[in-house]
């Protein structure tokens, strides 16, 4: 049993599936992916993403607005609330800062953040983190915000040894997605060979991301084989066992499937 604990199947190309949001999910299945959490990245996709949640008994959803989202509105932490009580939604992001597509002009990007962590905080639910190039104000803001109160994941994770470090002393979760399985990651596969058992997660981030050897192709949740095989190869461990500890991690951050 695998999980893909981050995808967005509401932006998944669907013309190699016939069209068909039905044979995504068959061919996940076919592959041994029993559950997925399709995140949210805007107020506006949030209804789509949650009827996707609310179609399929193997899917749970997230609520949030993503850092590098300038289109939508920007969700107060009661948009978040409100939403965030709903048993479909079992945690609220994806947030976080992204100074890499936003380099300068990134208060909003806080503020935004600081309000995510707030409605986790107030719900009771996890944190889906998205970070790039913004290590200490990401670790910072967490700590100022009380978010290991509530914990999280940081998610599609291309960071230092010493950010993940930092993470899990605040008691998050560390997901690899397929960049885990790209020739020249070999940095963050020495993170992802250290990473405690009981803190590990993987992820598809589809549909982008595609892992070796499907790469440059629409990725989809199936693909999150290739990414927990990796990840096996990579601490010396098998499939079977990368597999059953990242289903009871998951379990212990968002709950029970
Ligand atoms: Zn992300
Ligand atoms: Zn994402």
């Amino acid at each position: 049993m695998l999980i893909d604990s981050h995808c967005h199947l509401d932006r998944i190309d669907l013309e190699p599936f016939d069209g068909s949001l039905d044979k995504v999910m068959d061919s996940a299945r076919a592959a041994g992916v029993d559950h997925m959490l399709c995140v949210s990245i805007s107020l506006e996709e949030y209804p789509t993403v949650r009827g996707i949640a609310e179609r399929y008994a193997d899917v749970s959803c997230s609520v949030g607005v993503h850092p590098g989202e300038t289109e939508g509105a920007d969700p107060t932490v009661e948009d978040l609330v409100s939403r965030g009580r709903d048993s479909l939604v079992v945690a609220i992001g994806e947030t976080g800062l992204d100074y890499h597509y936003h380099p300068e002009d990134n208060e909003w990007q806080r503020e935004r953040f600081r309000t995510h962590i707030r409605a986790a905080r107030e719900v009771g639910k996890p944190l889906i983190i998205h970070t790039r190039d913004a290590r200490e104000d990401t670790i910072r803001i967490l700590k100022e915000e009380g978010a290991d109160q509530v914990r999280g994941v940081m998610h599609c994770f291309t960071e230092t040894w010493e950010m993940a470090q930092a993470a899990l002393d605040l008691g998050f979760y560390i997901s690899f997605s397929g960049i885990v399985t790209f020739r020249n990651a070999e940095e963050l596969r020495e993170v992802a060979r250290q990473v405690p058992d009981d803190r590990l997660l993987v992820e598809t981030d589809s549909p982008y991301l595609a892992p070796v050897p499907h790469r440059g192709k629409g990725n989809h949740p199936a693909w999150v084989r290739d990414v927990a095989a990796k990840v096996a190869e990579v601490r010396g461990s098998d499939l079977e066992s990368i597999a059953a500890l990242t289903t009871r991690n998951y379990q212990q951050l968002f709950g029970a499937l």
